[in-house]
């Protein structure tokens, strides 16, 4: 058993986090995850509505007695979005853990707690988790540039974000991007994070509600197969290097400043990225992956990846590292 500070806080047996995803945090990875003994997230804006978020959130509770988080990410966006609505569909469904991500908090974290939520902050600087804490978040989920989805613009890698982190705040902090063994979780611990997040190495897991084509895709790729979309508009984006993402780069290198979003609308909507899991045709849309993918190798279930993870930083720490001390 490996007990930190966020266990702790959270009630949950193991410090390994399921991040939001979009249109794959749904309940049947969620409960997975919870079940297993970590933390299970569903994705709040994958459902259409906020009413069809309660939903989802009740068929979870059939799956799991666990507890379990519903993210909410603040981002641009093509089709307008009542984040707000969701908030208070979130509150009223009576979760306890919700996770934000996106832009500044500031609004969105007192609405949580004072309804008794606790919130996990997912930012990609150490402003932007001091704010987060001012404002009232219970942990910070550190991520780092080598991250799936939004790494921010700073560039900053997790050897340096999470240790620079843990420096300046005083809640708990888990680490998020790059993550996918023991190696790493006995990594964060050592740099002061009290626990992991991960996004896609959950994609490739037998629970998680997408085509096998793209977890086989995942657990054959390498750590150069990731590419980064949006810099131009400054809301990058690491996604899938498929030809997708290839043109949108070739795009943006060709308009440079000039890219505009109506440039790459067609290629980069989120209803095509969701024919990709659907379907199971890597290069239908635009897809996020990390870097991580080329630490990935295979598709167990959540109960075997989550309890290998502990077991093998179980063993780094007491095992290898111990005895390295003379
Ligand atoms: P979408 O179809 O609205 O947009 C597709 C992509 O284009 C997104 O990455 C979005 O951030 C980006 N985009 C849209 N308008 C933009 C603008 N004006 N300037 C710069 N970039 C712009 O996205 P979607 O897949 O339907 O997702 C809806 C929202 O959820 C988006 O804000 C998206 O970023 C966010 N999201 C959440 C998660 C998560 O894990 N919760 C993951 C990915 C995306």
């Amino acid at each position: 058993m490996l007990k930190t500070r966020f266990t702790e806080l959270l009630g949950i047996q193991h410090p390994v986090v399921q991040g939001g995803m979009q249109w794959v945090g749904r309940a049947e990875l969620a409960s997975a995850v919870s079940n297993a003994g970590g933390l299970g997230i569903i994705t709040g804006l994958t459902q259409p509505t906020p009413e069809a978020l309660v939903k989802e959130i009740e068929r979870c509770r059939q799956m799991t007695n666990k507890p379990f988080g519903v993210n909410l990410t603040i981002l641009p966006s093509l089709r307008p979005i009542p984040h707000e609505e969701y908030a208070k569909a979130i509150i009223g469904s009576g979760i306890k853990i919700v996770e934000t991500a996106g832009s500044n908090p500031a609004k969105f974290i007192p609405m949580f707690t004072d309804a008794g939520v606790k919130v996990l902050h997912k930012c990609t600087s150490v402003r932007h988790a001091l704010t987060a804490e001012r404002h009232g978040a219970a942990v910070i989920s550190i991520d780092g540039y080598e991250c799936a989805g939004h790494p921010g613009e700073d560039d900053v890698t997790n050897q340096v974000l999470i240790p620079a982190c843990v420096d300046k705040v005083k809640i708990p902090v888990i680490a998020s991007g790059g993550f996918a063994d023991g190696r790493g979780l006995a990594m964060a611990l050592a740099m002061g994070a009290e626990g992991i997040n991960m996004g896609t190495r959950f994609m490739a897991t037998k629970e998680a509600p997408i085509h096998d084509n793209v977890k086989n895709k995942i657990a054959e790729a390498g750590e150069r197969d990731t590419a980064l979309i949006f810099r131009t508009l400054r809301n990058t984006s690491r996604v899938f290097k498929n030809k997708i993402a290839e043109e949108v780069v070739r795009i943006e290198r060709e308009k440079g400043v000039n890219t505009k979003i109506e440039d790459l609308a067609h290629l980069v909507s989120g209803e095509r990225g969701r024919k990709v899991y659907e379907e199971g045709d890597i290069d239908l849309g635009i897809w996020s992956a990390g870097m991580v993918v080329g630490l990935i190798h295979d598709v167990p279930t959540c109960q075997e990846l989550v309890s290998r993870i502990v077991a093998e930083a179980e063993a780094i720490i007491r095992g290898r590292l111990a005895k390295m001390v003379a």
